[in-house]
């Protein structure tokens, strides 16, 4: 754990710090700019390790010790939802109950479990499928999420026996908590969407506590409190590519700002390149993109909506979008180019 405070940091300062924060994952942080603009008090910052990445909790204007209270009660909140939806680790819980049932086995689900799973069965609906919470099998067998990264892929037959293990057409909420599935080895993965769940749940208990500005930030996904001073936060998106930001746009109020990105955990193989991003029509790792980032109300709705487009890709991503109130989002193609939602380029400032 770190922590402390932080008056100020430009542009530059936060490139190199996301860059001390790359971990042993390879997770590389989208890039957060708290710029330096007059605030009453200066920032709190602490950092924590959890939900498989680096959560950093940001506090503008308030007594250090309140601030600090705040950010352990959210940390908690954010470990509750992880120990709920983790299928890492030894600790049991509701979403592994149901991943290890039998076929026809009915399984209550935690409440918070079972009222995730139906939003994530509406994004695959409302996603024509590119986000799917049932990959788990297939997930695994890829084996991104391990501590030591795949070095071979999977072959056509190995994935075509997972993927025929997925499908939310074979999980039922047979009643309120209560789920079962068709096929036994059907896996539930919440990866794509309890990150944001949980900052979620983080940015609620903030507010219990009296915090009206402030940012965490979970390995890149975000949500945003507030104002920096008397100024939006300066909100910077990582170049996909580059060991830089690619440029960055002010947020301010109560926004989320999400990043999906081939860059985080993958693997070169004969020239081609492995994420951990599966389109679940190949089973393979999707092609059509490098990052995508979606602005978004909720951590929740960002985290399914930026695995969904960027399996969907700019094209048909941003005809989704344009249908999504208070939805925006950027895409860098898989030929480099940026593609942006109508509303993301009034307010995107490229580097
Ligand atoms: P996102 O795009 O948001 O999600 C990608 C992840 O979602 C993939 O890793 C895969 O799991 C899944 N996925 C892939 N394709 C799809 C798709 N089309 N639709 C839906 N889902 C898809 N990592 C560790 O290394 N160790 C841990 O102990 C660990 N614990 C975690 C506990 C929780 C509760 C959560 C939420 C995550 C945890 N993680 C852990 C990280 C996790 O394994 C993923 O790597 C991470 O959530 C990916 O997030 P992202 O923002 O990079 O990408
Ligand atoms: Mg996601």
């Amino acid at each position: 754990m770190q922590s402390g405070r932080n008056a100020c940091a430009s542009l530059e300062s936060l490139k190199h710090g996301s860059l001390m924060l790359r971990w042993r994952w390879g997770v590389l942080l989208v890039g957060l700019l708290a710029a330096c603009q007059p605030t009453a008090m200066p920032d709190v910052r602490e950092t924590r390790l959890m939900l498989g990445t680096v959560v950093v909790f940001t506090i503008a204007d308030m007594p250090e010790d309140k601030a600090l209270a705040a950010i352990k009660q959210a940390a908690e909140a954010m470990q509750a939802v992880e120990a709920a939806f983790t299928t890492h680790g030894d600790i049991h819980n509701t979403v592994k109950a149901l991943n290890q049932a039998k076929a026809g086995q009915a399984v209550r689900l935690a409440p918070e479990v079972d009222a995730l799973l139906q939003q994530a069965v509406a994004y695959q609906r409302q996603t024509q499928g590119a986000f799917d919470p049932t990959l788990g099998a297939l997930n695994r067998k890829w084996g991104f999420s391990g501590d030591v990264l795949p070095s071979k892929p999977l072959s056509q037959a190995e994935v075509r026996q997972a993927l025929a293990q997925s499908g939310v057409s074979s999980i039922h909420r047979i009643k309120p908590l209560v789920w079962v599935k068709d096929k036994a080895k059907l896996q539930l993965d919440f990866g794509a969407i309890a990150k944001g769940f949980a900052i979620d749940k983080g940015v609620e208990t903030l507010r219990k506590m009296g915090v009206r500005d402030g940012i965490i930030n979970a390995g890149g996904d975000m949500r945003i409190l507030g104002r920096h001073g008397r100024k939006p936060w300066r909100i910077a998106i990582q170049h996909p590519r580059k060991d830089a930001p690619l440029g960055w746009l002010e947020v301010q109020g109560d926004s989320s700002m999400v990043t999906s990105g081939d860059y985080e955990r993958f693997f070169m193989y004969q020239g081609v390149r492995y994420h951990h991003i599966i389109d679940p029509k190949t089973g393979f790792p999707s092609r059509k993109t490098m990052s995508v980032t979606v602005q978004a109300p909720t951590a929740t709705q960002a985290d399914a909506l930026s695995t969904a487009l960027f399996v969907l890709g700019d094209k048909q991503g941003l005809a989704l979008v344009e249908t999504l109130p208070k939805v925006e989002a950027l895409w860098v193609s898989s030929d480099g180019v940026v593609h942006m939602s109508r509303g993301m380029q009034t307010q995107f400032h490229a580097l």
